[in-house]
């Protein structure tokens, strides 16, 4: 009786450092799976990015927009060899229909800056685009409604590397199973549509202003970038 309870006991953990491992390394992740856009746009790149723009101030039924002041499309360099996404537009953001420019973008700036980038050097977007009410966290459903949008810009922008900022990036693009304290910091390579960036996870610049002992960590993850980025 004992020896089968320890036996099933190991089996447990067997199956879910499996799971795990799988869920960390494999380049098919469990629910999101998005090897073909839903979207497609003809064009330059700055024209694709324009039609996508267009077709996002389209989205209708829609609290997010319904509340917001503005798209928050994107920014920086579209020709960047990195791609930053975040969760979704705050209050600062909706006012300027700009990711990333209130405090915790000022935190962003300045990690960026600790391995040699900045704005002018990456490109940036958002899971949502519309401010979420009350800075909440965009829904399940919302987050699918956005999704389609969100792999066709990064389609278009053709990120070698992409930094997933927080748990509503990773899990958005690489499923709901994986949590970011355990995904942070390891590399995938994963097919979004037409493209096959290296993907990593890092802590959200909002978490660490709370979570400051946590910076250290985000530090590792950026000179892994750092030295990606030189690799490329
Ligand atoms: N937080 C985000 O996730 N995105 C922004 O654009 C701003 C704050």
């Amino acid at each position: 009786m004992k020896k089968n309870l320890n036996q099933n006991l190991i089996n447990l953990i067997e199956y879910y450092s499996l799971i795990n491992a799988n869920l960390l390394l494999s380049n098919t992740p469990i629910k999101r799976n998005f090897t073909n856009s839903d979207m497609s746009f003809n064009g330059t790149k700055t024209e694709k990015l324009k039609k996508l723009k267009n077709s996002m101030k389209l989205i209708k039924n829609c609290e997010l927009k319904k509340n917001a002041k503005n798209l928050v499309f994107g920014d920086g360099n579209i020709n960047s060899k990195i791609m930053l996404i975040g969760e979704g537009p705050g209050a600062n953001e909706d006012a300027e229909g700009k990711p990333f420019v209130g405090r915790a973008g000022k935190l962003l700036d300045k990690m960026l800056a600790a391995i040699h980038l900045d704005r002018a050097k990456v490109y940036i977007s958002n899971v949502v685009n519309y401010r979420p009410p009350d800075n909440r966290k965009p829904t399940e459903e919302e987050i699918e409604k956005y999704l389609p949008y969100l792999i066709s810009h990064i389609e278009i922008i053709n990120p070698k590397i992409i930094l997933l900022l927080g748990s509503t990036a990773l899990n958005a693009l690489i499923g709901n199973e994986v949590v970011i304290s355990k995904a942070r910091g390891k590399w995938m390579q994963k097919q979004i549509a037409s493209t096959k960036p290296w993907i990593i996870a890092s802590f959200h610049p909002a978490f660490l202003m709370r979570q400051p002992d946590q910076k250290k960590m985000a530090w590792i993850d950026l000179k892994m970038i750092r030295d990606k980025l030189k690799s490329l």
